[in-house]
């Protein structure tokens, strides 16, 4: 196991390491790990000769100053859930001044669209800052293989945006959402909530799984509707957005087309913890 704290010294290792044949694949994270993270790690390490795994709490992502302190930050635990995975693994855990040389701000994107709906319009800046950390971190790492989850849709969607434009020689792998046996999505985030109200959160899942059976035989707009009523119904939630949207371009579903591939959004607020989900409607 390996660990840099800085971006010059993990460069230097790999130039020194791979080869022309070697594959890096890579696992971009802010920590506090668990098995939805874990299995992004195993994927990686199973896949390719070098797997480098980042932690890093990336300011410029954070709309929110409070989410942005609040955030767990457990790093020796990551580095021993990284090291029982790939004990021949990379973690790379830099500080905040070295990321950014003492400028903390984003760089403007033009995700096509894809940055102005859902996460991008109640967090705004949002994706500036994914876009930022993931592209800087790709010219650190020089990835074969970047791994992402399913869960972050939205942020898959932007980050092949980014590679695409770019012409970066890199594939995105996405990776399916680990679940909590409750149906809850696992995220770092759950970890804040009190035990009743994370059980409570389970509700977040069934009610996709339930707006999924719905959307056979009935509109986005009914089906969307249905979903606010039951949030309505639960006053310890509060909905942030529900979305029906068309999967690659992220726009709204006003009328059903045949063969386009449609999924459900969610973000919503349980004791001050904003959690999100999403399921695909095909
Ligand atoms: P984060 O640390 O929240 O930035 O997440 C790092 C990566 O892990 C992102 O690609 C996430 O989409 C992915 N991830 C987060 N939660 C899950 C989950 N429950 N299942 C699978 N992947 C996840």
């Amino acid at each position: 196991m390996q660990i840099f704290n800085a971006k010059t010294a993990l460069k230097d290792y790999l130039r020194s390491v791979k080869t022309k044949k070697s594959s890096i694949g890579f696992v971009p994270t802010m920590g506090a790990l668990h098995e939805g993270h874990q299995s992004l790690i195993a994927q990686s390490t199973q896949e390719n000769d070098i797997t480098v795994v980042s932690i890093f709490v990336n300011p410029t992502q954070f709309n929110n100053p409070e989410d942005l302190e609040k955030y767990p930050r457990t790093l020796d635990d990551d580095i021993k859930k990284i090291a029982d995975i790939n004990p021949n693994g990379i973690v790379f855990a830099p500080t905040v001044d070295d990321m950014y040389e003492g400028k903390t701000i984003s760089q403007s994107f033009d995700f096509d669209g894809l940055e102005n709906k859902m996460e991008g319009k109640f967090r705004p800046g949002h994706f500036d800052g994914v876009g930022t950390i993931v592209k800087l971190l790709f010219e650190i790492v020089e990835p074969t293989k970047a791994y992402f989850g399913e869960k972050d849709f939205q942020q898959v969607q932007i980050v092949k945006k980014m590679v695409a434009k770019n012409h970066l020689p890199l594939t995105i792998v996405v990776c399916p959402i680990l679940r909590e046996t409750s149906g809850l999505a696992m995220s770092s985030r759950n970890e804040r909530l009190p035990l009743q109200k994370r059980k409570d959160a389970s509700l977040i899942y069934k009610i996709l799984k339930e707006a999924k059976e719905k959307f056979k035989n009935n509109s986005a707009q009914k089906t969307t509707q249905w979903v606010k009523n039951e949030f309505d119904k639960n006053k310890e939630f509060t909905l942030e957005y529900f979305e029906i949207a068309d999967e690659d371009t992220l726009s709204t579903c006003n009328k059903k087309i045949k063969n386009k591939k449609y999924r459900a959004f969610i973000a919503v607020f349980i004791d001050n913890v904003r959690l999100i989900d999403t399921i695909s409607l095909n």
